[in-house]
């Protein structure tokens, strides 16, 4: 007997890199005519590595122990920065410090107790939201000249009191600009990116793979009503992501796809479908076997 359509269209996805979940997800991404995906890890390779490590004047801490007290932290997370932090200071040979209480903000950071005094390690805007102006000054113009760079700045807190500031690049998929290019061929609109990195940052990303539309410094609910507006308007969604901040979103959206190799487990878990290559250009390869196969059934 021949394989129904959509059958074949899922093992037809599988052999370019792509698990599709089931066949009624097989036939929803050949309807989605709105992309909009996350910046870290799915945009970008996702294998940041730090460039910068500035330990705050006045502080006691030297480049070394500032990463490795960053790292401390960063050991319990599965986010891409969080990788590139724990590889710096394991490159460099560092003694990591034991922690007790880690916990996790998507979106924000993470914190965790060293040495009897809490360490958190995130996102500069939101964590210096609550620091007093003056203390924070300085720290907002080293982090402000990282951005400016295109570097993602992420802050160190001792205390509640910033100690240091790191720089983390990350390179652009090689074939992000020619999938951006195929997925607006194939909506008929071009693909908003929605990321919770800094907007200096993310504008200077998107500008390079052809992206118009930028939402940054997105909180995960933020993510959601971004899709949300689009779907209110009529709109059928396809969210591309990788991370625990994504999840929510691609749980919104209409059909979700995560990036597999890197991706965190929640996303995978809630996303219709996984990249396992880790070829960002299947997803137009897809959307094309969709519609082919949806052509198929009668
Ligand atoms: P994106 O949407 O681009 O994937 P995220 O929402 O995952 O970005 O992260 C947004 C911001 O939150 C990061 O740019 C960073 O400043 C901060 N952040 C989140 N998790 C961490 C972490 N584990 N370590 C350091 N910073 C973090
Ligand atoms: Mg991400």
């Amino acid at each position: 007997a021949t394989m129904p359509p959509l059958l074949s269209a899922i093992a037809n996805a599988g052999r370019h890199g792509v698990l599709v979940k089931s066949a009624v997800v097989m036939e929803r991404l050949g309807q989605v005519d709105a992309i909009a995906l996350d910046k870290t890890g799915t945009l970008t390779e996702g294998t940041p590595r730090v460039t910068d490590i500035r330990p705050l004047a006045g502080t006691d801490l030297s480049e070394n122990a500032l990463l490795a007290l960053a790292a401390a932290v960063e050991k319990s997370s599965e986010h891409p920065l969080a990788r590139a932090v724990v590889e710096a200071a394991r490159t460099r040979g560092l003694n990591i410090p034991d922690t007790q209480d880690f916990s996790s903000t998507p979106g924000i950071g993470v914190t965790a107790t060293v040495d009897g005094r809490t360490i958190a390690v995130g996102a500069p805007d939101r964590l210096l939201d609550g620091a007093g102006e003056a203390a924070s000054a300085c720290v907002i113009s080293i982090v402000a000249g990282l951005e400016d760079e295109g570097r993602t700045a992420v802050l160190v807190q001792r205390d509640g009191a910033p100690v240091g500031v790191l720089g983390i690049a990350d390179r652009l998929r090689p074939d992000a600009a020619a999938t951006i290019a195929s997925l607006t061929a194939l909506t008929g609109s071009t693909p908003l990116l929605l990321t919770g990195d800094n907007a200096r940052a993310a504008a200077r990303l998107a500008e390079e793979v052809g992206i118009t539309d930028v939402r940054a410094g997105l909180l995960p609910q933020d993510k959601v009503t971004a899709v949300q507006g689009l779907e209110a308007a009529g709109r059928k969604v396809l969210v591309i992501g990788d991370g625990v901040n994504d999840a929510p979103a691609l749980a919104a959206a209409h059909t979700g796809i995560a990036m597999g190799r890197a991706g965190s487990d929640l996303a995978l878990e809630t996303a219709d479908a996984v990249i396992v290559r880790d070829e960002l250009g299947t997803v137009p390869t897809v959307v094309s076997l969709s519609r082919a196969a949806r052509r198929l059934v009668v």
